[in-house]
């Protein structure tokens, strides 16, 4: 507790959000979605998901033509999860690597959503929360990844990017069939994030609170 007030003390809110939380008007993240508050700032989310891992997925060079000539660019793409039903995905680009990366998890952090685990594997059929509800389905930038609900001890069985994020996220066991350019990694990542947002958009807050 007192590494995390350590790491806040300097922090100024600057939402009324972000007041609430550091008065601990609100404790709980689930509160956020619950009320539909939107999250401005990213410390918020270091506050209330203390246990937050962070991942690189992928850094690129983007070329933009300006005024000026051409303009190169990193473009880092960063997931935030807690391995426990929040993760967040996020870009950002910059002159330098470093920077990209810090832009991205920022905007990882603004993006975090709750997801909902299940057991609908038929196969399985524990009831246990390792694996995906359902299928669900996530597109962006002409890629396609179905995610199929798998039986314990299975896996994640993926590309490397899709890992790390299902991993983050808290799905243990779970099997993609993915369809399009699934070589871009940005939209590839972009479109598992799509479908995990689909298990928590798919259900009513009564279904995945308690
Ligand atoms: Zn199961």
């Amino acid at each position: 507790m007192s590494s995390r007030n350590d790491k806040f003390e300097s922090w100024v809110p600057r939402t009324r959000l972000g007041k609430m939380i550091l008065e601990r008007k609100i404790s709980s993240i689930e509160e956020l979605f619950m009320e539909g508050l939107k999250i401005r700032e990213s410390e918020i989310v270091d506050l209330l998901l203390p246990d937050l891992q962070e991942e690189v997925i992928n850094i690129g060079l983007v070329q933009k033509q300006t005024d000026a000539g051409e303009k190169s660019q990193f473009r880092a793409i960063v997931v935030v999860g807690n391995r426990d039903g929040y993760v967040g995905l996020g870009s950002g680009k910059a002159r330098q690597v470093r920077s990209a990366i810090e832009k991205a998890a920022v905007d990882a952090r603004l993006h975090i959503t709750p997801i909902r685990r299940g057991c609908g594997s038929w196969e399985c059929g524990c009831g246990k929360p390792h694996s995906m509800p359902f299928q669900v389905r996530g597109e962006c930038g002409g890629v396609e990844i179905v995610l199929i609900p798998g039986p314990r001890g299975l896996g994640i069985v993926a590309s490397e990017a899709a890992k790390v994020i299902l991993g983050l996220a808290g799905v243990k066991d779970c099997w993609t069939k993915s369809y399009g350019s699934t070589r871009t990694v940005p939209s590839f990542a972009f479109a598992v994030f799509d479908a995990l947002k689909k298990t928590y958009l798919l259900v009513t807050p009564k279904d995945w609170v308690s």
